[in-house]
């Protein structure tokens, strides 16, 4: 019984619905988790403690910011094994991580912060016919902002690399946030969609991606979601081999399937 989907289970089924299957289905539990994953959590974490004094009026310093950071961690490491990569250790990433956000406190220009982690509940109807999927898209927003220009909607992001046009342009992430703020009354075309990005590599930098939808986008989808909702449905789980195998949590499920 499907009762809601969230973008990471739609982007999960179409990155490998076998994934999907073990992740969402079976809930077979993780044997470790990655150290990406740990970082980006931790770093978010300290961004949302960063934008909550913001909204306050209040500055935040660096070592409010690393002490949810290290905080994050620990209750990790606590309950779960963690896979370091690339010789990386929790002390050689904190280094990284007091670089990564020093940086993006000399950067950051935070406008009227409206929402900080604002969570969704929205149908998922087609824009052209009305159709309605009957399984509602649920999620979280990191943070939206008023701009000189309008209203933006913010993820935030980790990244080893500078993001392309390209994924910017088709991500469907900011799709599902366009959609949802439509859906409560915003044109599309007046919701900035931005990626907020602290690289992890060489000289740390923060990076913002705009970008915005239309209805044609949001159409696009809802046929995406129609179509992963039905192959969920039908049990299409099979392998989708692909970089993202390297360090899979289901490794070990997936040679045995
Ligand atoms: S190892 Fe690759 S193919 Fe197998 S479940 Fe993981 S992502 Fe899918």
């Amino acid at each position: 019984m499907l009762d809601h989907i969230s973008y990471t289970q739609i982007n999960t089924y179409l990155s490998c619905p076998l994934k999907y299957n073990f992740q969402y289905i079976e809930r077979i539990p993780w044997p470790f988790k990655p150290e990406a994953l740990i970082f980006g959590s931790a770093i978010h974490q300290s961004l949302e403690h960063y934008y909550t004094g913001r909204k306050e009026s209040r500055n935040v310093p660096i070592n409010e910011m690393l002490a949810l950071y290290d905080a994050s961690w620990e209750k990790e490491t606590s309950e779960n094994e963690i896979r370091f990569k690339n010789g990386n250790t929790r002390d050689s990433l904190l280094k990284t991580a007091e670089s990564m956000l020093e940086t993006f406190l000399k950067t950051v220009k935070p406008g009227e912060i409206l929402a900080i982690e604002q969570s969704f509940s929205e149908e998922i109807i087609d824009p052209e016919t009305n159709e309605n999927l009957g399984v509602p898209l649920k999620g979280r927003i990191d943070l939206i902002e008023r701009t000189k220009s309008g209203i933006a909607v913010i993820d935030h992001k980790t990244a080893a690399k500078s993001y392309d046009d390209e994924r910017v342009a088709n991500d469907l992430q900011l799709t599902a946030y366009s959609y949802v703020m439509s859906r409560q009354g915003h044109d599309p075309e007046d919701i900035t969609l931005r990626f907020d990005v602290l690289m992890k590599n060489g000289k740390c930098a923060f990076q913002t991606y705009q970008t915005f939808r239309t209805p044609k986008d949001h159409a696009r989808l809802f046929k995406t979601a129609k179509s992963v909702i039905q192959g969920i449905k039908a049990e299409a789980f099979y392998p989708q081999k692909s970089w993202m195998c390297n360090g899979c949590v289901f490794e070990r499920e997936c040679e045995k399937w």
